[in-house]
């Protein structure tokens, strides 16, 4: 074997070698690349320390109500508020009239605990009768639904009047029950007319009763319910229907 042939044997041994590594790297290329496309490394969400049990309030909610501190609100004419704040919760006082918060919202995540009175009286919407009006406005029906029958679009759950609950997920009356919303205010176009509808999503006691369902408007106790522009935050309402029902563990996410 010449020296030429020595030479020209290591020149194709060297290319094989970079032909097979180059090959490699275009498998491995061609294997990773395609989905690195699609992965995202911003923006990061923002760390929430959620709380001990699905109750507490997650690190960067606005805690409304705590079991003793009642500041967060105010009575129907703006003074303190005048229901029962005791035993780690707040009580309906009844004929002292509904309580707002004092800050607005809008778009938002909210957590809220009730109580429905344990001496159960009345029958219908007269039973355990409250109610959470997002914006001031929309009305998440609060009634004892607990073996009490009422119209389907007035029962614990609905949107007043409006949106009958997907089910009944009521707890026997004394027995502490959560609702879970998730709010998206309506929008509104310059000469008032409505651009989106409010949406809401509500879990009672785990369970999905409304699942991004659209607003009508306004509740309405007669008639048919209509939109009138607002501001994009409003006060939330608790309402008082001359019922002893108790709130508790209220915090909000604005979203
Ligand atoms: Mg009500």
């Amino acid at each position: 074997m010449t020296l030429t042939d020595r030479l020209s044997i290591r020149r194709s041994l060297f290319l094989s070698t970079a032909l097979l590594v180059s090959g490699a790297q275009c498998v491995f290329a061609q294997e990773k690349n395609p989905a690195e496309l699609s992965e995202y490394y911003s923006p990061v969400p923002e760390i929430v320390t959620p709380g001990k049990t699905s109750s507490d309030a997650p690190s960067d909610a606005i805690v409304l109500f705590n079991g003793k501190d009642a500041s967060s609100w105010a009575a129907q004419d703006g003074g303190p508020v005048k229901w029962q704040v005791g035993d780690n919760a707040i009580t309906v006082v009844g004929g002292t009239g509904t309580i707002h918060t004092k800050q607005g919202f809008g778009d938002c995540q909210l957590h809220i605990e009730f109580r429905e009175p344990s001496e159960v009286k009345g029958e219908g919407q007269g039973r355990g009768n409250s109610g959470i009006f997002l914006m001031g406005r929309y009305e998440l029906q609060v009634l004892d639904c607990y073996n009490n029958k009422t119209y389907v679009n007035g029962q614990t759950g609905s949107i007043y009047k409006q949106l009958v609950p997907l089910a009944n997920a009521c707890r026997p009356p004394g027995e502490w029950q959560t609702y879970d919303i998730i709010f998206t205010a309506p929008l509104f176009n310059e000469d008032g007319t409505v651009k989106a509808q409010a949406r809401i999503t509500v879990i009672h006691n785990g369970v999905l009763i409304q699942n991004n369902a659209s607003i009508w408007g306004s509740t309405e106790y007669i008639g048919t319910p209509k939109y009138e522009k607002h501001g994009p935050k409003e006060a939330l309402v608790l309402q008082d229907h001359g019922d002893r029902v108790s709130y508790r563990n209220i915090w909000i996410r604005p979203l």
